[in-house]
């Protein structure tokens, strides 16, 4: 159950490098956790690029939740903002979802996927997480954290000054036209997929250790898009039920073939003001892809959720929005196997670029751990900061030799886990219930031999994921030996009874 990075030791000394000048380009989650980790450190002298124009900007497609683990809860501790995570999100122990059909019957059940003994997740959406820690860094971190707007980032060159060094030269472009450059000692790309970099480094780089891997998973190529609701509405059509903010709904539609079958699930809210929203996952040729205006769009979602008083709660302006998005498509699985690069070397070690969440490794969220991998890597490198006293040319390779074998097995468990679950394929899907099933039961009768589907090992944060991969792994390989021996055993009895029949005839 423990990690090597958990039996690290962590020195909190000052260090001669807390005043080099960082720059974190992207302020998602990852780029904001990293910044409030550096500052908590002792660093002061850190910006951040962020090309949207606020924390909290209002993406319409990016409005889906998050639910914060242990994994992700570790730094959140170092930074001592789990009570505030505590304050702001829904807590979540086990999975109560209430299921409300077409025809307006309603039940509420728990779900058999809950780890009852996992620690307790925080539910919030992607906007309301970065507004909490945006607010962070201005009330407390203000002195040594800059966060710049509207600023992207648009070319990352390596330079070479007059005495040979080698430095880093970053250029953004402001949304005035502007440019402002840097010469940062530490880069870190917080920059999600399209990360540029990555891209900048793979450019550099005569490897291929920046290229991304990709891997195949039934989930990639699903198109999605976010139907925005609010806050509190009807579920039903003439009725009094009402939606409560922090309640989990899922609601199904009319539809009975099951792969064009609609559903909308609802996350909870703590906040009873803010909007509630549905993803809808489909694949591309899906009819909902193919509406073009908002009278399309309310005919159809009226014909599919003839529960819901549809008009009432999509306003004209959403149903356009929807009609127009375009949406996003899950991407395949990936990860690139080297996250560091240094310029010079020690003594004469002039910058250290690193990447860190989706920049690294990205998958679609069947599993819901972008956002804790992501927070778990800011994580680690806390702990190799820590190991080497803030110098970077120990700490990045250290981190990369702690982090690099997690990245791969996060994404061969993204692969696997879960991905059947948007209904894309309804008979896989039920092989993959039965395969599920089938592996919780065996895992509760003989736990030496089987463990239970990775979708519920994740729920532990004590376990790595590459302990939980090695489990999947050994257990599927056990199956196939039980498999085996059933044959056997079977082909035995068959044989014996065959043979006392021959004996009898004669
Ligand atoms: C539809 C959908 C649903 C998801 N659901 C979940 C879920 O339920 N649970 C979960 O854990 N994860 C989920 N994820 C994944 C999760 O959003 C990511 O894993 C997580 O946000 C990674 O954080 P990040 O900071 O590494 O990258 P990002 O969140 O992508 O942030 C990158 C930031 O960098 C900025 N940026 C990019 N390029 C530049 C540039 N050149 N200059 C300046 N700024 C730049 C971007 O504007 C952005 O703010 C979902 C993803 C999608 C698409």
């Amino acid at each position: 159950m423990s990690t090597a990075v958990n039996n690290l030791p962590i020195l909190n000394k000052e260090s001669k490098h807390f005043g080099d000048p960082v720059v974190i380009v992207g302020g998602g989650p990852a780029g904001l956790a990293t910044a409030l980790m550096l500052a908590q450190r002792g660093w002061t002298n850190i910006t951040i690029l962020e090309k949207r124009p606020s924390a909290d900007y209002y993406e319409p497609d990016k409005s889906y939740n998050f639910s914060i683990d242990g994994r992700g809860q570790k730094i959140m501790e170092f930074l001592g903002l789990i009570e505030e995570l505590a304050k702001i999100g829904v807590s979540r122990s086990v999975l109560c979802i209430t299921q409300i059909e077409s025809d307006g019957s309603r039940k509420t059940t728990q779900s058999p996927i809950s780890d009852p003994n996992r620690k307790i997740s925080y539910v919030l959406s992607r906007k309301a997480f970065l507004k909490f820690l945006s607010q962070e860094i201005e009330q407390k971190w203000g002195a040594s954290i800059k966060v710049l707007f509207n600023t992207k980032c648009v070319e990352i060159q390596k330079i070479v000054r007059e005495t040979e060094e080698e430095k880093i030269s970053i250029v953004a472009s402001l949304d005035n036209g502007n440019v402002i450059k840097f010469e940062p000692n530490f880069l870190i790309g917080c920059d999600g997929i399209n990360s540029i970099v990555r891209q900048s480094l793979l450019e550099w780089d005569n490897s291929d250790k920046f290229e991304m891997k990709y891997f195949p998973s039934p989930s990639t190529g699903l198109r999605y898009k976010v139907l925005t609701l609010p806050p509190n509405f009807p579920l039903e059509r003439n009725g009094n039920y009402i939606a409560v903010h922090n309640q989990f709904y899922s609601i199904n539609g009319a539809i009975s073939e099951r792969k064009k079958a609609l559903f909308l699930a609802l996350f909870p809210s703590q906040n009873p003001e803010e909007p509630r929203s549905a993803i809808i996952v489909k694949p591309p040729d899906h009819k909902v892809w193919g509406l073009k205006n908002k009278e399309q769009v309310y005919d159809y979602l009226e014909t599919v959720f003839p529960q819901l008083p549809i008009r009432q709660i999509v306003s004209p302006l959403e149903a356009e929005r929807f009609a127009t998005s375009e949406g996003g498509k899950f991407p395949p699985p990936q990860y690139c196997s080297q996250s560091h690069f240094i310029l010079g070397s020690e003594p004469s070690f002039t910058a250290g670029i690193l990447l860190i969440g989706d920049a690294i490794h990205s998958f679609p969220p069947d599993i819901g751990q972008g956002v804790n991998a992501a927070l778990e890597d800011v994580y680690v490198l806390n702990k190799a900061l820590s190991q080497s006293h803030d110098a970077l040319f120990i700490a990045l390779p250290l981190y990369e030799s702690l982090r690099s074998s997690e990245t791969k097995a996060l994404v061969r468990l993204a692969q696997i886990s879960s991905p059947w679950q948007y209904n894309q394929a309804p008979f896989r899907k039920r092989l993959w219930n039965i395969n599920f099933l089938f592996r919780l039961k065996l895992s509760q009768w003989l736990p030496f031999i089987f463990s239970p589907p990775a979708v519920f090992l994740l729920q532990n944060h004590r376990l790595s994921y590459s302990e939980i991969w090695q489990k999947v792994k050994r257990t599927t390989q056990n199956l196939y030996l039980f498999g085996l021996a059933s044959a056997l055993a079977v082909l035995t009895l068959v044989l014996k009874i065959f043979s006392i029949n021959i004996i009898n005839i004669k």
